[in-house]
C-alpha cells in the first residue's frame, strides 16, 4: 500500500515537475515577446523600426524573411523616407501597394490572418527578389481605426511552422503592436513636415531655414567650407495682387518657388521668409557660384511671363541680395547667421533702390 503511494507520489511529482518547466518555457516566450513589444514601442522613428522589424525580431523568433507591405497610394510614406535618406534598395523587406488588388489572389481575403504553405502564386508579392522566398507563411493585415494599412508578412524556413487553422493570438497581439507604432512613426513624420513647410508654396518655412542656417554655420566652421545665401524679393508684388487679386498673387508665389527651385541642387534650402520673400541656402558655394546662381533665377522668373490660371499671363522679376561667408568668423553662430542674413538683405535693398530685376552682391 505505503509502495504504491510512493510510486503515486514519484509520479505526481515527475508530472509537476514537467507541467513547471513548461510553464516556466511559456514564461520565457511570454518576456522575450513583451520584450519585443517594448522595442518596438520604443522605437525612435522609421529607420530604427525597420531594423527592429526586420531584423532583431526576424532573428531572435526565427523568421526568415520578414516584409511589410504598405499601402500608399499617393506615393507620401515613399516620398517621408527619401526626406530621411531611408534608401528602399536598402529594404527588398519594403513593400508598397498603391491598393489591395496589387496583393493579387489574397485581395479581399486579409481581413483575417493567412496561414499557409508558400506559393509563388499567392505570397510572392509579399517575398520578392532578391529574398529567399520561405516554406510556410503567415499574413497578418494591420488594421487602424478599421482600415487596412498594409500587412506584415511572417515568413518561415519551417513547413510547419504556420498551418491553416493554428492559433494566432500571438502574432495578431504583435500585428496590432506594429501597426501602432507605424502610425505613431508616420504621424510624428508628417507634423515635423508641417512644421517646417510653407503650406501655400510647399517650400521650406522661416523656421526650418533659420534652423538649418544655424546647423550649415556650425558645420562650415568644422568642415571650413564657404556659404552663401539670398535674399530674393517678387518687384511690385503689390500691384499684382491690387489688380489680379489676391489669389492670382498666391499662384504667382507657387510659380516663382517652383522656377526658384528648379536652379537649385538638391544640397540648397530654399525657404519662404513671409510675404514675398524667399531666402536661399547655398551649401559650399563661394560669392562667384552663389551670384550666377541668382542670376540664373532671375533670368527664369523674367524671362517667361507666368501663366495663371485663367487664361492671365503675367510678367514678374524678381530683386536678389546675396552675401557669402568664409569659415574664419568666430562670433556665436546666431549672432553670426542674423548678421549673415542682414548682409543679404541690405543688398536686397541695393537692388530695389537701383531699379529691381537685377541681383546685387553684399558689400
Ligand atoms: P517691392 O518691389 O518694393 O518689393 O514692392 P512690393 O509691392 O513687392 O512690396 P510690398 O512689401 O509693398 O508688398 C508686398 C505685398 O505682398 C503686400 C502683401 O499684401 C502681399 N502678400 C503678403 N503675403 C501674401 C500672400 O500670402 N499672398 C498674397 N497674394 N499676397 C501676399
Ligand atoms: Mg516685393
Ligand atoms: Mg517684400
Amino acid at each position: 500500500m505505503s509502495r504504491e503511494l510512493v510510486a503515486e507520489n514519484r509520479r505526481l511529482q515527475a508530472q509537476l515537475s514537467q507541467l513547471l518547466e513548461q510553464a516556466e518555457h511559456n514564461q520565457q516566450i511570454l518576456r522575450r515577446h513583451q520584450a519585443f513589444d517594448l522595442q518596438f514601442i520604443a522605437a525612435s522613428g522609421f529607420r530604427d523600426l525597420l531594423e527592429t522589424l526586420f531584423q532583431s525580431f526576424a532573428r531572435a523568433s526565427g523568421l526568415d524573411p520578414v516584409t511589410l507591405s504598405l499601402l500608399d497610394p499617393e506615393y507620401e510614406i515613399r516620398r517621408m523616407l527619401a526626406g530621411l535618406d531611408i534608401s528602399l534598395s536598402a529594404w527588398p523587406q519594403l513593400i508598397f501597394v498603391q491598393d489591395e488588388s496589387e496583393f493579387g489572389e489574397l485581395a479581399g481575403r486579409l481581413s483575417r490572418p493567412v496561414l499557409a504553405d508558400y506559393t509563388e502564386q499567392m505570397h510572392g508579392a509579399m517575398f520578392p527578389e532578391p529574398l529567399r522566398p520561405p516554406a510556410s507563411v503567415a499574413i497578418m493585415p494591420l488594421l487602424r481605426r478599421g482600415q487596412m494599412i498594409g500587412c506584415l508578412n511572417l515568413g518561415s524556413r519551417d513547413k510547419g511552422r504556420f498551418l491553416p487553422g493554428m492559433g494566432t493570438d500571438f502574432i495578431e497581439h504583435r500585428a496590432s503592436i506594429i501597426a501602432i507604432c507605424l502610425e505613431n512613426v508616420i504621424n510624428n513624420e508628417r507634423l515635423k513636415h508641417i512644421g517646417l513647410t510653407d503650406p501655400l508654396t510647399g517650400v521650406n518655412n522661416r523656421r526650418y531655414v533659420e534652423r538649418r542656417l544655424l546647423e550649415e554655420l556650425g558645420r562650415s566652421r568644422r568642415q571650413g567650407y564657404a556659404l552663401s545665401c539670398m535674399y530674393i524679393d517678387i518687384d511690385h508684388f503689390k500691384k499684382i495682387n491690387d489688380s489680379l487679386g489676391h489669389q492670382a498673387g498666391d499662384e504667382v508665389l507657387r510659380e516663382v518657388a517652383g522656377r526658384i527651385k528648379a536652379e537649385l541642387r538638391l544640397s540648397d534650402a530654399l525657404g519662404r521668409f513671409g510675404g514675398e520673400e524667399f531666402v536661399v541656402l547655398l551649401i559650399e558655394a563661394e560669392l562667384d557660384d552663389a551670384m550666377s546662381v541668382a542670376e540664373r533665377i532671375r533670368q527664369s522668373v523674367s524671362e517667361q511671363p507666368l501663366q495663371l490660371a485663367g487664361g492671365h499671363t503675367q510678367a514678374v522679376t524678381v530683386s536678389i541680395g546675396v552675401a557669402s561667408l568664409g569659415s574664419s568668423d568666430k562670433s556665436p553662430l546666431d549672432v553670426l547667421s542674423q548678421a549673415f542674413l542682414a548682409r543679404a538683405d541690405r543688398a536686397l535693398y541695393r537692388a530695389k533702390s537701383d531699379g529691381r530685376n537685377r541681383v546685387v552682391a553684399a558689400a
